[in-house]
């Protein structure tokens, strides 16, 4: 007889492994399949690792407040070290209009219960020496936000997700869904063909072509960025430092110390590059190099080791595409993550498990409202 399981899960980046996880722990029999040699290799080996909960919407705040909890616990739970560290966000302000808009997003935000204050220009230059105080006015932080390495954390979240039993497929294309009766009934690769009772799109830069595969578009595309990470040096940085004023050809940087000395950056670019093309670029590490120094002058003496380049699963309205298809009975999309899919991982996957068996918190019809990908799409997370 034919194998069935409980989900496959197609995509083994930052949502698939912690949705395999979270199902195998929990008892469920799970298939993930993925095109690419192990887990982690698209999308989520590109996050600098940045993590906070401190977001404009209620939805995602519990998301991601959840997955801090998991991050900031998983040493103790799971044994091993994912490099989490709770060094915070904060947004300096150098305009007065930046800074009514960060005041006004923070009130709403602790209205949300967020632990989050403004800061003096003085307290701030005390928690991050070294950055410039021509024209700061002050800043946000959020101190219970972090980091932590998306290398470390899902390596450690497969081999969870194996010791309970899920199966994993590498190198493997899924190619085709078939449909009969208003359901996925396989799930077809280059290789083979698998059965399960539910399906999750979790293909990252490349969800809406699966979700084509089962007749449904979804708004989801891939807009390219580009980070880097210097040499360790000794600590120095206090919180992520998101530095939100545009630059010449950039929107915002945002960078941070990691727990082994070495400060990662990343930038978004002005226009978005569309598409997917994962070469650098000779002009991204001068430009943020630029924006970097400007910002905090000391580190103009810091070697940077690698830069690399990577997409951001982009939906319109910068929030993610989580929940059951209306078309097809067993169908769920965890999709759309934008610039935050790590950070969302593991709340989405305890999310998920609730939704495909229908043992739903409270808070999720309010969450799942947020990320409904029936919605219009027109409005905006104000830091996607
Ligand atoms: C430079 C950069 C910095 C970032 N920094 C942060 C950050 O600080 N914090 C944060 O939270 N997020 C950050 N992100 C965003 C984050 O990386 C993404 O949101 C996240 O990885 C998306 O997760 P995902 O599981 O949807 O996709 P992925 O992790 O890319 O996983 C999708 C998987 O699906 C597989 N797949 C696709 N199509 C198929 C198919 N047909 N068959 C089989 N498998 C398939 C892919 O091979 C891939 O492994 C950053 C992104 C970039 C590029």
């Amino acid at each position: 007889m034919k194998k069935s399981y409980d989900l496959i899960v197609i995509g083994s980046g930052s949502i698939g492994v912690p949705v395999a996880k979270e199902f195998a722990q929990r008892g469920q029999s799970v298939l993930v399949i993925d095109s690419l040699s192990s887990p982690g290799q698209g999308q989520d080996k590109k996050a600098i690792g940045g993590i906070r909960a401190t977001h404009s919407d209620r939805g995602k705040i519990l998301v991601c407040q959840r997955s801090i909890e998991i991050f900031s616990h998983w040493k103790e739970l799971y044994g091993d070290d994912i490099q989490w560290k709770s060094n915070g966000y904060s947004f300096p302000a150098y305009t007065e209009k930046d800074e009514d808009m960060l005041r006004d997003l923070m009130k709403i935000q602790q209205s949300f219960g967020l632990n989050i204050r403004w800061l003096s220009r003085e307290e701030y230059r005390e928690l991050n020496p070294g950055i410039t105080m021509k024209g700061l006015r002050g800043s946000t932080y959020s101190p219970e936000d972090g980091s932590a390495s998306p290398l470390l954390f899902t390596q450690s979240c497969y081999f969870k997700a194996v010791e309970y039993g899920a199966e994993f497929r590498f190198n493997e294309p899924v190619v085709g869904l078939t449909i009969e009766g208003g359901k996925i009934i396989s799930v077809k690769t280059e290789i083979g063909v698998y059965h399960s009772a539910n399906v999750l799109n979790a293909a990252g830069a490349y969800a809406r072509e699966v979700s084509q595969m089962a007749g449904i578009d979804i708004p989801v595309n891939a807009d390219s960025h580009e980070a880097g990470i210097s040499e360790p040096v000794k600590p120095f940085m206090g919180p992520m430092v998101v530095d939100i004023r545009k630059g010449p050809d950039s929107k915002n940087i945002y960078f941070y110390q990691n727990t082994e000395g070495q400060v990662v950056f990343c930038l978004t670019p002005d226009p978005s590059v569309w598409g997917i093309d994962n070469r650098g670029t000779s002009i991204f590490l001068p430009k943020i190099a630029r924006r970097m120094i400007a910002i905090m002058p000391m580190l103009a003496n810091l070697k940077v080791r690698r830069t690399w380049r990577g997409q951001y699963p982009n939906t319109p309205d910068g929030f993610p595409i989580v929940g059951k298809m209306k078309e097809l009975d067993n169908f769920y999309q965890a999709v759309g993550m934008c610039g935050q899919g790590f950070m969302l991982g593991p709340g989405t996957a305890e999310l998920l498990y609730r939704s495909v068996t229908d043992t739903y918190d409270p808070d999720d019809a309010e969450v799942l409202k947020s990320f409904n990908p029936y919605r219009s799409f027109g409005d905006q997370e104000m830091f996607k």
